[in-house]
């Protein structure tokens, strides 16, 4: 009896053992945290844990172990494209020889300042590991300013290759190379084969895709190597790859449309080779950028970049003298050689010189690079002496400018010369010359990078995608069809239609709600807003007349308005052919109101009126710490008609004196403004006001018994045109630089 007993317990015992884990042909599967954890307790050379299909909810998996180069450690999944790691879920692997792949990050956050990393504390480090075939997608907090890293490479000798990683949207560097002590330097990391997706603009510093050591660590080796990946559309600030520390090599890596440059910005030693660069013409692309010591940039390719200043296709930088570790380091001993610089509008060259930054290239070379470009004459931009940098053999194509200081043409070591072209691949090639990279490699692409068995999500904001939804005309029916909506559909409302919201409209994805242009929609409402683009919303209004006056009566009201919280997505704002009226029930009625912590990639007003209104029109000016935070990457105004406006036609608003953005960039043409910035509520006592903007073109203008258009420029070198502007009975241009003071204003004609 009492042994019938024992061997039942034991039975059972073994029992709740099996059931812990199944051992699989190869390995321990495990179905929840508990076993996981279980399971990683004691591991063994050429161990191997399976998490099994499904959704794994807030995991935190810690994984430290002692493979061998034989016989490794494993972390794999059950089947590829069924693990998810959804909630606040992150990975941390410590030891030697571990290999990880097949998970898959997305639907939310890690509870830590990193999702995948190769420690699990200041101490316990990885080395000799690999994490590959892993997706990260669109994992992001709610707060736009809350910092994390996607991953964090730690240790020595490890391996990132083919994983996919697409929609980092928060502050932070997606994959971070840190060297912060002897265990992580010297390291001879390898990333390779990554596909870099869609990283919209963060509109702030610390949007880097790849940062590679810091400037505290900058003189250490590094060592790693990046080659063979692709970056598409990594839009985040104007570092897509931050170079910060010693003896790195980039090879052979692909960037498609990408609004930033592979920035050498700290570190020596750098060697840049056979990468590609292609614009396609987008704004802000760029390629090269050159800061320090004996720095290598040969055999490159770029075509199509548009990028000025710090974002030219090949940008050579002044620096500062006796440079304090975290400013620029004198370009020295430097190479750019054999590269092939195709239709590309800047070359950059002593860039960021001023009072700082005095310091100009030294015992520099470019040499035998092709320059090519036959939409536009003048490519080259030269801020100060050269002579520290040795010109040879370069080809211009036959219309280019030679680059010029000061009125003076450096000619030598340039030569124009029309050249022959073939096309192969998407590139375009000079017949004979064997300049630019070696086409026999594989060259990255959407195909041969990432992982196969994940789909590619476009993120990109686009209208008019979907389909068109009739709504009738009547109370709340633009709200009920919203609700019916999906991505990119289009509202048809009835031309000439009348239609009542006593509801606010909230927006959580992109929408087009359209009348006509020639017999407006006419659309009234009650509350303190119209229409509320909610997080992951965009709107595009066409045709549309829009009255304030059956509003209640509270201050603050607005047609539009953000999210009142931090808006982790960028959205779009656009009105085209649309009436504003009326929003004068009490003060303070904006057409839109922004909140703090969200970002446009664009906001558009084209052929509108805006007529008696207390407000603002557009007023982005939430971001008041001064920190190069700012609201809207680009605003376009044109063809449109401000009358009788209280407070400012836009106001762009970017304070402090980082210069790690593009934005804001304002292209205001063709309009009037007449009575525009009286109220006493106007705080900007302007009809426009710019304060911080990198961009503005302003044409055509007519300024009639307004306040004044308020140019405050206080970062970078702002490109600020004012033409065929008019004044009259209004206050003229005020600045804080001479060259748009209201005196000047003839001049500026
Ligand atoms: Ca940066």
């Amino acid at each position: 009896m009492r042994i019938t007993v024992i061997s039942l317990l034991l039975w059972s015992l073994l029992l709740a053992v099996a059931c812990e884990f199944t051992t699989i042909s190869d390995g321990t599967m495990v179905q929840s945290i508990e076993e996981f954890n279980e399971a990683v307790k004691d591991l063994e050379p050429g161990d191997k844990i399976v998490l099994a299909n499904g959704t794994w909810t807030d995991t935190e998996l810690e994984l430290v172990g002692q493979g061998t180069a034989e016989n490794p450690i494993t972390l794999t999944v059950q089947e590829k494209g069924k693990v998810f790691l959804e909630g606040q879920s992150n990975l941390r692997i410590a030891g030697e020889f571990i290999h990880v792949e097949g998970l898959v990050f997305r639907n939310g956050h890690t509870p830590t300042g990193e999702v995948i990393s190769f420690k699990k504390n200041k101490e316990l480090l990885c080395n000799n590991c690999r994490v590959t075939e892993c997706v990260i997608e669109d994992y992001n907090p709610s707060e736009r300013f809350d910092a994390d890293y996607w991953v964090g490479i730690y240790g020595k000798n490890n391996r990132f290759d083919h994983n996919y990683l697409v929609g980092k949207r928060n502050r932070g560097v997606t994959l971070a190379v840190r060297l912060n002590n002897e265990a992580s330097q010297e390291n001879d990391h390898h990333i390779d084969h990554n596909y870099f997706g869609y990283h919209p603009i963060l509109g702030s510093n610390g949007g880097e895709t790849l940062r590679i050591g810091t400037s505290h660590y900058s003189l250490k080796n590094s060592k790693t190597l990046v080659e063979d990946n692709y970056f598409e559309r990594c839009n985040g600030e104007h570092e897509i790859i931050s170079n910060k520390s010693c003896q790195n090599t980039f090879r052979n890596n692909t960037f498609l449309e990408c609004q930033g440059t592979l920035t050498m910005r700290h570190g020596n030693e750098t060697l840049v080779e056979n990468n590609y660069f292609f614009g396609n013409k987008k704004a802000n692309t760029g390629g090269i950028r050159i800061i320090n010591e004996s720095q290598t940039v040969k055999n490159n390719y770029c075509e199509g970049l548009t990028g000025y200043r710090f974002r030219g296709a090949l940008v050579i930088m002044n620096g500062v003298p006796n440079s304090p570790i975290n400013r620029y380091f004198q370009v020295q001993d430097s190479r750019a050689t054999d590269n092939l610089i195709i239709d590309s509008d800047y070359i950059q060259l002593c860039a960021g010189a001023d009072a700082e930054r005095s310091a100009a290239p030294i015992t520099t070379e470019m040499s035998n690079n092709i320059i090519y470009n036959t939409e536009k004459d003048e490519v080259f931009t030269v801020y100060d002496d050269v002579s520290g940098i040795d010109f040879q053999d370069n080809i211009l194509s036959p219309n280019l400018a030679y680059p010029s200081y000061k009125g003076k043409e450096i000619k030598r070591g340039f030569a124009h010369k029309e050249l022959e072209w073939t096309e192969k691949d998407g590139l375009k090639l000079p017949v004979g010359k064997d300049i630019g990279p070696d086409t026999s490699i594989d060259r990255p692409n959407a195909q041969n990078t990432g992982v196969s068995w994940y789909p590619k999500k476009d993120y990109r904001i686009k209208f008019n995608t979907g389909k068109v939804i009739n709504v009738p005309e009547g109370e709340n029916t633009i709200s009920e069809a919203v609700k019916k909506s999906q991505v990119g559909d289009i509202l048809q409302l009835v031309p000439g239609g009348k239609y009542h919201q006593s509801k606010s409209v909230d927006l959580t994805h992109t929408l087009t709600v359209r009348g006509a242009a020639d017999d407006k929609a006419n659309i009234t409402f009650e509350r303190s807003s119209l229409f509320n683009i909610e997080n992951g919303g965009s709107l595009k209004m066409q045709g549309i007349l829009v009255s304030g006056a059956e509003c209640d009566d509270y201050a603050g009201n607005s047609v539009v308005r953000t999210s009142r919280y931090s808006m982790i997505n960028n959205y779009k704002f656009f009105a085209e052919d649309c009436d504003f009226m009326d929003l004068d029930v009490n003060h303070s009625f904006n057409v839109l109101r922004v909140y703090k912590n969200t970002f446009a990639d664009s906001i558009g007003l084209v052929n509108c009126t805006f007529s008696n209104i207390t407000g603002h029109v557009l007023n982005m000016d939430k971001e008041t710490d001064d920190i190069g935070i700012y609201n809207v990457e680009n605003v376009l105004i044109d063809g449109c008609e401000f009358k009788d406006i209280g407070g400012t036609a836009v106001t762009l608003y970017r304070g402090g004196r980082d210069e790690s953005t593009f934005g804001p960039i304002i292209d205001m043409t063709d309009s009037t403004l007449d009575n525009v910035g009286h109220d006493k509520r106007n705080r900007h006592q302007s009809s426009v006001y710019l304060h911080g903007v990198q961009l503005a073109e302003l044409d055509q203008l007519s300024f009639e018994a307004s306040k004044k258009l308020n140019l405050h420029l206080i970062v970078g070198e702002p490109v600020i045109n004012v033409r065929n502007t008019n004044f009259s009975k209004s206050e003229g241009i005020s600045s804080n630089d001479p060259n748009y003071t209201r005196e000047n204003v003839k001049t500026l004609r």
